[in-house]
């Protein structure tokens, strides 16, 4: 899909972490007179080494929190965006369990509802894409089926709730004021770039050190894994196709249980099945998740690249690539702190 329009100014709001970062390099290089700017708080996840070497002329920086509504007013002031997409939050559920809670709420929620205000009031923004988690779902047993746009909110953890929470303030600003939102819902990503606190990253640097991999419970808890790629570009279709006021489920279908992946890396990094070890259960652990994206495939035209059985391999083999950035990243997270 091509965006037909010459020159436009898209303000991308946490893209510095994983998944905006992605979504930086995917715009620029797909948009040759597209403007990029990027507001980001550069938390502990915010990494401004995952925007390097992108071209000046269209690509700006700009630190701020999503939360403070004086920065973010500043910021739609100087760049008057045509398109703004929210990638900013706090994204790690541990953390959010385990002492970080207002943080989550004060980004997740607060944060959104100002960016949120300043779209309200924006003389220029055309659509503002929101992005979420299937998490707000809440949980699927084994047997079950899987989430639809439809499904009723019904969040497990503290980090779920606050994203449960954001979505509602969107919807709201919809519903009462016509602000034109989009919101997209996806499941696991993967890729580069992603902190090494999130699993798949996590486990390869525990492997790497000679250390085990570490499940929680049983191990059998189903993730449905979509490549970051195919994230963006379906962030990219909600962007300029998708209807205000309505939600996009996006998922690849590709469920996998976490030992199993965990069976996957270990035979891949060439050690022993005893690298895997199982601890205490996560509170509140979902069993499931599993994405419906019928509707995005059907009225946006979305469909995944990338398998996770083709595409695990080449992640992994990143990380390997790039330790540098694996220990610069690990060092900003306090990472040990949070993950058993
Ligand atoms: P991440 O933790 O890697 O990045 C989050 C980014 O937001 C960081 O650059 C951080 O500095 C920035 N940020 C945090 N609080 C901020 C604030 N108050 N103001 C400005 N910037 C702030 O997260 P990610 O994995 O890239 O996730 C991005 C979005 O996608 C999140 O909204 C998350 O809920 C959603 N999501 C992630 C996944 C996944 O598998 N990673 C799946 C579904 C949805």
């Amino acid at each position: 899909m091509e965006h037909m329009v010459d020159k436009m100014t898209i303000l991308v709001c946490g893209g510095a972490g994983f998944i905006g970062s992605n979504f930086v390099r995917h715009m620029i290089e797909k948009y040759p007179k597209a403007h990029i700017v990027c507001f980001d708080a550069l938390t502990y996840s915010g990494n401004k080494d995952n925007l390097k070497n992108l071209p000046k002329d269209r690509f700006t920086f700009v630190k701020g929190d999503i939360a403070d509504s004086a920065s973010v007013a500043r910021v739609f002031k100087k760049y008057q965006p045509e398109y703004v997409v929210n990638f900013a939050a706090e994204t790690h559920v541990d953390r959010s369990i385990h002492g970080e809670t207002l943080e989550f709420v004060q980004a997740n929620v607060l944060g959104t509802t100002v960016l949120l205000e300043a779209v309200k009031n924006s003389p220029t923004v055309k659509k503002f894409v929101h992005v979420s988690t299937d998490e707000v779902y809440g949980s699927l047993s084994l047997r079950g089926g899987k989430f639809t746009e439809r499904s009723p909110l019904a969040p497990n953890s503290p980090y779920a709730a606050s994203k449960a929470a954001g979505d509602l303030m969107v919807r709201s600003f919809f519903v009462t004021y016509g602000v034109p939102v989009v919101i997209t819902r996806s499941s696991n990503n993967y890729g580069p770039y992603q902190h090494p606190e999130k699993l798949i990253p996590y486990s390869i640097l525990r492997l790497l050190a000679g250390k085990t991999i570490v499940l929680y419970g049983d191990g059998k808890y189903v993730r449905d894994w979509l490549h970051v790629e195919d994230h963006c570009s379906g962030i990219e279709l909600a962007l300029f196709k998708g209807k205000p006021g309505e939600v996009y489920n996006i998922g690849a279908s590709d469920e996998v249980d976490n030992l199993t992946l965990a069976k996957k890396l270990v035979q891949h990094m060439g050690k022993e099945k005893s690298a895997i070890e199982f601890v205490k259960d996560r509170p509140g652990h979902d069993r499931r998740y599993a994405l419906d994206a019928g509707k995005i495939r059907r009225e946006l035209g979305w469909k995944p690249k990338h398998s996770f059985e083709q595409s695990f391999a080449p992640t992994v083999q990143w990380y390997l690539d790039n330790q540098s950035w694996v220990t610069r990243a690990m060092m900003r997270g306090n990472v040990n702190a949070h993950i058993v």
